[in-house]
């Protein structure tokens, strides 16, 4: 096969993008692997570096930008950077794989504008946005003033989601991993 395609998955924090990336990228037919993305936050509890992220420091990350050695990149949160690295992406569609992205919505918007129709674009929405703040707090992995950073920044992320290729409302979580699912077959036959 050609080059493997790119599937971009974003969405504000706690929409469910990673409960949906982790059931489609199960589907063997999608032949979908996960883009390790480079950060500078700190590992939450459980997370594996070259896993979840590769952990970098903030110089490191910094010479990683100036080397140009990065698709995009974005500060996600004040003083914590997020990016996804070139070499992550020829590593992935080498091994003729299709390549699925976790990325924020501005980054999300970048890539898409860089690989054209090789990319499509995928934005997860909540039903509301009282409901994406009870699944931060049930999800119990951040702080309350942290919930409330992602919160507020949800309702300026949400403005992005008429850019993408597509819009899937995450209401019942299956329906949602069907209709991803179903896009990106349709998207990866041709
Ligand atoms: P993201 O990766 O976008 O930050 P997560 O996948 O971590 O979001 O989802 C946030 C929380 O919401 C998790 O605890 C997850 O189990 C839960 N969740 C995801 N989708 C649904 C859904 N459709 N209904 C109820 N809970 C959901
Ligand atoms: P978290 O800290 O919850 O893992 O991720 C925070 C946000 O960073 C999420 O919206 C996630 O999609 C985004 N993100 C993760 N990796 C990247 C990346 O490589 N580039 C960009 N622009 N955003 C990313």
């Amino acid at each position: 096969m050609a080059n493997g395609k790119l599937i971009i998955i974003s969405a504000p924090s706690g929409c469910g993008k990673s409960t949906i990336i982790g059931e489609i990228i199960k589907n063997a037919d999608l032949k979908l692997e996960f883009s390790i993305s480079a950060t500078t936050r700190a590992p939450r509890r459980g997370e594996i570096d070259g896993v979840n992220y590769y952990f970098m420091s903030t110089s490191d990350f910094e010479d990683a930008i100036r080397n140009d050695e990065l698709v995009e990149y974005e500060e996600v949160y004040a003083g914590y950077y997020y990016g996804t690295l070139k070499k992550e992406i020829s590593r992935i569609q080498e091994a003729g794989k299709n390549v699925i992205l976790d990325i924020d919505v501005k980054g999300g918007v970048n890539v898409k504008k860089k690989y054209g129709p090789d990319a499509l674009s995928i934005f997860i929405k909540p039903p509301t946005i009282d409901t994406l703040r009870h699944r931060l707090l049930s999800r119990g992995t951040d702080s309350i003033e942290a919930i409330n950073q992602r919160v507020d920044k949800a309702a300026y992320e949400l403005t992005f989601a008429d850019k993408f290729d597509r819009i899937v409302v995450n209401d019942i979580l299956k329906d949602a991993i069907s209709e991803v699912e179903n896009i990106i077959t349709d998207f990866i036959k041709d």
